[in-house]
């Protein structure tokens, strides 16, 4: 797209410099224009005043009250002049201003689209592909035992991963509509629980402790919201850890709300990202370098869950590595 190849803000810089050199050009103009009509003003009046017959003098003259009406006159244009310049580079550097910030999230959204795409196709394919295989092995060959629980357990895995993948693009599709929560008694052990056993199957050295005491583990929230918030953090703290790293997800109560917090030690988040992660299909990095399978959607559907259940979540660094994800509900 050639408004990625031209620099946005050179491009604003020469048209921002062109227009306030042209309109700075068209009111010293004007400025001119101005005191040379009250010079001629001035000299009709000397005439009008000044003739042999009448001879006033130049004290004279600028005592009488059509002399001082003129005066006025100018320095009143004068004025008009530097307001409406004034009033004019604002507006002009506010206009810019709204057009430069809106073709930057443009250029952002384009390139987060173009993401998207990437990711998403890799996410369908790998996991169709290695379905076709799985089905085609089992199909054509006489296995024993051991070999069938393989390739079931394979095949479970990438139903797995692309049953996630739609569940999110569904739930983030419904939370562009005004999703609103449907609370219900939800049980967060179970719900971790049943995660851990959806991530062993495509994560087999899956290290998670979970720390719920039975008396905050059941809260009122939207069960798919919050399965969708434990799934996604999880999933994160695992994917973006080396493999068999431990991961904690604990869940206390704090002065009346919920607080579940999901730590690794896996490879962090630098600070500057640490608002974007949460952006719609932002990912950190080139996604045509990236080693991580993923859309870009997990943390966007956890904030907007958490968001709609009037909470709130954080990410911190973990020490001595990693990042801690906690929300507050
Ligand atoms: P996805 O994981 O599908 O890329 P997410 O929205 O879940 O999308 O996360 C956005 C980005 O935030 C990820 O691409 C990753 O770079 C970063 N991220 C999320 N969770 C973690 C984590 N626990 N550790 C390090 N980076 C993370």
């Amino acid at each position: 797209m050639l408004i990625n190849k031209i620099s946005l803000r050179g491009l604003t810089t020469v048209v921002l410099v062109y227009m306030v050199f042209a309109f700075g050009w068209w009111a010293v103009q004007l400025w001119r224009e101005n005191d040379r009509v009250f010079k001629l003003s001035e000299e009709l009046l000397e005439r009008k005043y000044g003739g042999p017959n009448r001879g006033i003098n130049l004290t004279e003259l600028r005592a009488t009250a059509e002399y001082k009406e003129l005066i006025d006159r100018q320095e009143k244009h004068q004025r008009m002049i530097f307001a409406e310049g004034v009033f004019f580079t604002l507006c002009l550097g506010f206009g810019l201003y709204v057009i430069n910030r809106a073709a930057k999230r443009e250029v952002v959204l384009a390139r987060q689209r173009r993401n998207f795409l990437l990711s998403i196709t890799h996410e369908l394919k790998s996991p169709i592909a290695s379905l076709r295989l799985t089905m085609e092995t089992l199909s054509r060959r006489t296995l024993n035992r051991d070999q069938m629980e393989t390739l079931c357990n394979n095949g479970l895995r990438d139903a797995t991963r692309l049953q996630n993948l739609v569940e999110d693009l569904l739930l983030a599709a419904r939370l562009e509509d005004n999703w609103s929560p449907h609370p219900e008694p939800v049980d967060l052990l179970q719900i971790a629980q049943d995660c851990v056993i959806n991530l062993k199957t495509r994560f087999p050295k899956t290290n998670i402790n979970i720390d719920i005491p039975d008396a905050f583990s059941t809260i009122l929230a939207d069960k798919s919201g919050m399965t969708a918030v434990v799934q996604n953090l999880l999933e994160n703290a695992v994917k973006y850890s080396p493999s068999g790293t431990p991961v904690q997800l604990s869940v206390r109560q704090i002065q009346g709300k919920t607080q579940l917090v999901v730590s690794d030690e896996g490879v962090g988040i630098p600070n500057s990202e640490k608002l974007a992660i949460f952006d719609k299909f932002y990912r950190i990095g080139n996604e045509e370098t990236r080693q991580t399978t993923g859309t870009g959607l997990g943390l966007y559907i956890v904030k907007q869950v958490v968001e709609a259940h009037h909470g709130k979540i954080t990410v911190t660094d973990n020490r001595p590595a990693g990042s801690i994800f906690t929300v507050e509900i």
